[in-house]
């Protein structure tokens, strides 16, 4: 018998109408032999409206009474979903996550899934009855033993669903939406976006965690981890929709099921080198011209950081291989010979990175890569983060004793550890899809000690607070004493909690204050096939730089560029972009 988990969002259980004609494709389906679980969310906008319920009473409700709140959208689509199928004469029973036993973390809003029962469900089915679970909510043991409510953060029905489908070892979990599947980027801003027939789930979880907002990023976490098929599809047809693919063959036990074991591997690649621009100008086209003028001349770029600073004047700075360093430093020297600027160059350097699909919503796990190599008293030269993995730039000579504490303290096998891995040609696209993200807000660190440490005591104290950061760059130029500008951007909702944070760092540190940034919009481009393709980055900006949109932020990962651009010009830089890369063109996917 096949099991199949099917997850209904808010629109898809909308109204009545809605529910009933769910109603009759679960009846459908169940006819055709499957046994089925059902994962819904709440009506439409009633997560939303409760919100606005509490916050019209407090600004600051409690959490546990937030979660007492928001579980109950679910509750009502379970009960009518059940009521529509038993009038259509098929046997279902709806169930709270807490009847179920979906034993979660104890934090309130956002409780990660430790475990599933799968008693009571497997009995139901046993007895030909479809299961119907309220998604988003789970059960924890409270500080006294007696359970509590939890939920899993904004949009984690998803979740639930996939976590279902891993604990009841389902063969497909399939989430139906008021979209076709996974698209090239959001259709509600660029209505020409196509669908795409499959994605791998290291591209869909940048993307999901970059504004992509059709999958919650912790159930393509647990796909990827687990091996679980899991499929987007529109709940108003009978189309495909997407695939999300998995290389991940090693299925990794079911006890701690969202709180795994985070790291699987890392890597260090040396014959690195660092070439830093700085005081150049800040206008529209300079990126695009000097990544450009790189592309064309045969230098591969790695790693690309920039901020802007006060008075108008910009720092870039870009890792190339050890062999392309002499013909990447003549190119810069014409560039600032015609526009001004310094450039600084390093070579014998390394990449160190770890990976790891649960790298992602867990800010401890940078900040313990960072706190392990400052410990071994190694500075850090360059940090990039993203969703699946974390990179720093060290001195080579630096490179074996930071891997030995990496694997130390992650406690890595030797087979998880790679040394100067050859670069694979996959085929793949360098860019499968483009997000956009309206949540993120710009902070620096003004006048931090140059030392190793630094950055990982910030890292390490924001995430002791639940605290993720992206996008973080350690400026180029320094000031008198010395000092170095650490800038990150994070969630516009942990801004107040990092202000109290990082107050109480700087107060050590003399002559550092804290400073913000203007609105922002963060636009990235994800593509597993981007680090064969040279020139992605330059080909990008060069979107951005036509559009007249001057870029403030730049950081790259593996698989990802993203810029940060003015908020007001979010919407306008991801069409753009997404245009640039033909991406409105089915020919381009697959
Ligand atoms: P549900 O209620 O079914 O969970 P969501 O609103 O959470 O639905 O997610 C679906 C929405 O995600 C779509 O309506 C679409 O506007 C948005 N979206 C953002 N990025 C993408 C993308 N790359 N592909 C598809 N949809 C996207
Ligand atoms: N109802 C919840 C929300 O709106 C969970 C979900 O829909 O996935 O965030
Ligand atoms: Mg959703």
């Amino acid at each position: 018998m096949t099991i199949l988990v099917q997850k209904f969002g808010g629109t898809s259980v909308g109204s009545v109408e809605r529910i009933q004609s769910v109603a009759q494709r679960i009846a459908l389906s169940k006819s055709q032999g499957n046994d089925l679980v059902i994962v819904v969310s709440a009506m439409g906008n009633t997560t939303n409206e409760l919100t606005s319920l509490a916050k019209s009473i407090s600004k600051s409700p409690p959490k546990r009474e937030m979660d007492m709140l928001l579980s109950t959208g679910e509750q009502v689509s379970i009960a009518l979903l059940s009521i529509a199928l038993n009038e259509l004469g098929v046997s279902a029973k709806s169930m709270t996550g807490s009847q179920v036993g979906i034993v979660t973390e104890s934090s309130h809003g956002k409780a990660r899934i430790l475990e599933i029962k799968t008693e009571r469900i497997k009995n139901l089915l046993e007895q030909g009855k479809i299961v119907v679970i309220a998604g988003f909510q789970g059960t924890s043991l409270g500080s006294g033993g007696t359970a509590e409510i939890t939920t899993l953060g904004r949009g984690g029905s998803d979740t639930s669903a996939i976590a279902l489908a891993t604990a009841l070892g389902a063969d497909a979990c399939e989430i139906y939406t008021d979209v076709p599947g996974v698209l090239t980027t959001d259709p509600r801003i660029v209505p020409n976006a196509q669908l795409m027939q499959e994605i791998s789930c290291d591209e869909m979880l940048e993307l999901a965690s970059l504004g992509a907002a059709v999958l919650h990023p912790r159930a393509v976490e647990i796909a990827r981890n687990y091996g679980i098929k899991l499929i987007v599809r529109s709940s108003w047809n009978n189309d495909p929709g997407t695939t999300l693919t998995s290389q991940n063959k090693n299925l990794i036990s079911n006890n701690g099921l969202e709180v795994n074991k985070p790291i699987n591997g890392a890597e260090l690649v040396e014959n690195q080198a660092v070439l830093g621009l700085s005081h150049i100008p800040d206008k529209p086209g300079i990126a695009a011209d000097l990544f450009e003028m790189l592309s064309k001349g045969g230098v591969n770029v790695d790693l690309i950081i920039q901020s802007t600073h006060e008075g108008n004047s910009n720092d870039i700075t870009f890792t190339v291989c050890e062999n392309d360093l002499e013909k990447a430093k003549l190119l810069c020297e014409t560039f600032i010979q015609k526009l001004g600027g310094e450039l600084s160059t390093q070579k014998q350097m390394s990449k160190l990175s770890i990976r790891g699909a649960g790298i992602m919503g867990r800010p401890s796990i940078a900040a313990s890569l960072f706190e392990t190599i400052s410990k071994a008293g190694i500075n850090l030269r360059l940090i990039a983060t993203s969703e699946v993995k974390v990179s720093c730039v060290i001195d080579s000579s630096m490179g074996a004793k930071a891997l030995r504490s990496i694997i130390e303290f992650f406690k890595l096998e030797d087979n998880q550890v790679q040394i100067n891995p050859k670069v694979v040609k996959s085929g793949e696209p360098a860019v499968r899809g483009v997000a956009l993200d309206l949540e993120q807000t710009q902070v620096s660190v003004i006048n931090v000690p140059d030392v190793p440490g630094s950055a990982a005591i910030i890292c390490k104290r924001l995430a002791d607070s639940g605290i993720s950061l992206d996008t973080i760059i350690q400026s180029e130029r320094k000031h008198l004493n010395g000092g170095r500008n650490i800038s990150f951007t994070l969630n516009k909702n942990d801004r107040k909690l990092a202000d109290q944070v990082l107050t109480h760092i700087i107060k050590n540190w003399i002559g550092s204050h804290i400073q913000d940034g203007e609105a922002i919009a963060r636009i990235s481009a994800v593509g597993a096939g981007m680090p064969n393709t040279p020139g992605t980055a330059a080909k990008m900006f060069r979107a951005i730089a036509n559009a007249g949109i001057n870029i403030e932020m730049i950081a790259t990962s593996e698989i990802r560029t993203s810029c940060i651009v003015p908020e007001s010009y979010g919407t306008k830089a991801l069409q753009v972009v997404h245009n640039f890369f033909n991406l409105n063109r089915t020919t381009n996917l697959n």
